[in-house]
């Protein structure tokens, strides 16, 4: 199929072509025409599989077609709402791409940074405002911005704005839009919560379903390194002597560990960058771009900092820490073999991961292949106990006495707000000694010197605020999905 015949406005032909799409992605041609026509519309669709333009291109051919007020009497006539900075920043880009050659006005809205210009841009009534729902609810609560004439909602990554708990932020600022517009809603799954926020926010809407949620790119090869936990830095920088890992993602579950990765890496003569949410918006958006340039090889991220990231030509994914999670490892995954790309996924499994490969194993319905790295001394004995090497695992804030702490809309919620799902894995005992009344610890002993268990990022700033919170749960009889924190 061609774009020609989905009924695109000429000059967003003339810009798809000029992006150098030559046909439409199945979601795209099943979502154009109903938005077109006029539909509310769902969209359940995998990561990477050109959603932003399936709901971004029908938009903009009706925004063309109908003629905006002019003057002041203008309104904002697109609001879509994402999930995280770096997937708003990549919506926003998108939509220029697609909006170049119309004379559209876009701005974006998200913690973290100042926010003059997002003030300026919701009063001068921008004509498309891609927003986290914290400080665009924020701003809107001070009278910034005009969404009376509002035609457009997208609520994008629904699934992963309900897990970091913007439902309340998100209630709100619908309550303040008019009933009469068209909401496209997008979801990596159909669960029953989104089904319940479709009959919230629209009226009869088509669905559109690509792909089961549990089938990672096809274009993507899965393997497995089985591997001594203090051997993991070791064999990644053996397995990075490889030329074609050339454009590396790597996921760390916490944000510590992953600066410190990143410092071996660099004195292992690999150029890197971290992404994760204790870095200023800056030093994010700069590790993106330096990863996309190719300036560095190595992007080591959190997986709540790396959600969304849309970055083409990734040759790897790696695994570094295995996630807890079976919709982290499809979304880390998916983050390579983009738009029917190649790519290659690689799991680090330690002794203390299998129980989680083999429930993933049983998810995907398939078994992993496992690979030996060829030269790789497997029997090497753990480094030796390193009191600086320690002291560099403190966090940053024990570390770094006298440095100015992050501003208040840049740090991370603390204590419980971390959790923004159900953790599968013990929470840390509170103290050394064990407490009473409280559940039984299962899982692996703690020692000092080891990674606490992993802990649920949020956004770095406050569009953590609202968050749902979970009990904590140690690990319960009950199957993969409920240990998965599956629906
Ligand atoms: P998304 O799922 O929106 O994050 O898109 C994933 C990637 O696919 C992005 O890099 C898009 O630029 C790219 N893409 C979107 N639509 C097409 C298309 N029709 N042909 C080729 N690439 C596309």
């Amino acid at each position: 199929m061609s774009f020609q015949v989905l009924g695109l406005n000429p000059k967003i032909l003339q810009a798809v072509t000029e992006a150098g799409y030559t046909e439409p992605t199945p979601i795209q041609s099943a979502t154009i025409p109903p938005i077109i026509a006029g539909h509310d519309l769902i969209g359940i669709a995998q990561t990477g599989t050109g959603k932003t333009a399936a709901f971004t291109l029908p938009m903009l051919t009706k925004l063309a077609a109908a003629q905006a007020a002019a003057g002041p009497n203008r309104r904002t006539r697109v609001l879509i709402l994402a999930p995280t900075r770096e997937l708003v920043v990549q919506i926003e880009e998108n939509i220029r791409a697609y909006a170049k050659h119309l004379p559209l006005t876009i701005a974006t809205v998200f913690g973290g940074v100042g926010e003059q210009p997002q003030i300026r841009a919701l009063r001068s009534n921008t004509d498309i405002v891609v927003a986290c729902p914290g400080r665009l609810l924020d701003l809107l609560g001070r009278r910034n911005g005009d969404f009376s004439g509002l035609e457009f909602l997208v609520l994008d990554e629904a699934d992963r704005m309900l897990d970091m708990g913007f439902l309340p932020s998100i209630r709100q600022i619908v309550r303040q839009l008019p009933k009469q517009r068209q909401t496209l809603m997008f979801s990596a799954t159909l669960s029953k919560e989104i089904e319940a926020l479709t009959h919230e926010f629209q009226r009869t809407p088509k669905i559109v379903q690509i792909g089961r949620r549990s089938n990672p790119a096809e274009t993507v090869t899965q393997l497995v390194y089985e591997v001594p936990k203090h051997l993991k830095t070791a064999l990644l920088v053996h397995l990075m002597k490889e030329p074609a890992m050339d454009m590396v993602l790597v996921f760390s579950r916490m944000k510590h560990a992953a600066d410190r990765l990143a410092r071996q890496l660099e004195q292992a003569g690999i150029r890197t960058a971290t992404l994760h949410s204790n870095r200023s918006q800056n030093q994010r958006l700069r590790a993106l771009q330096d990863f996309k340039a190719g300036t560095v090889r190595v992007l080591v991220a959190t997986d709540i900092a790396a959600r969304g990231i849309d970055v083409d030509g990734i040759s790897h994914v790696v695994n570094y820490d295995f996630p807890m999670h079976v919709e982290d490892y499809i979304h880390r995954i998916g983050r390579t073999g983009r738009a029917n790309q190649i790519g290659d996924a690689i799991s680090f499994v330690t002794n203390e991961d299998h129980g989680e490969l083999r429930a993933l194993e049983r998810f995907i319905g398939r078994g992993l292949v496992r690979k030996k790295a060829e030269g790789f001394n497997y029997t090497s004995a753990a480094p030796p106990y390193n009191p600086a090497e320690e002291e560099r695992r403190q966090p940053r804030h024990q570390q770094q006495r006298g440095q100015r702490p992050p501003r208040n809309d840049q740090r991370e919620p603390r204590g419980p707000q971390n959790y923004s799902r159900p953790s599968a894995g013990p929470r840390p005992p509170q103290s050394g000694r064990p407490q009473f009344g409280s559940r039984p610890q299962g899982g692996r002993p703690q020692s000092s010197g080891a990674p606490r268990p992993p802990q649920r990022e949020v956004n770095g700033n406050r569009e953590g605020g609202n968050e749902r919170h979970f009990p904590s749960t140690a690990p319960r009889p009950g199957g993969f999905r409920r240990r998965f924190g599956l629906r």
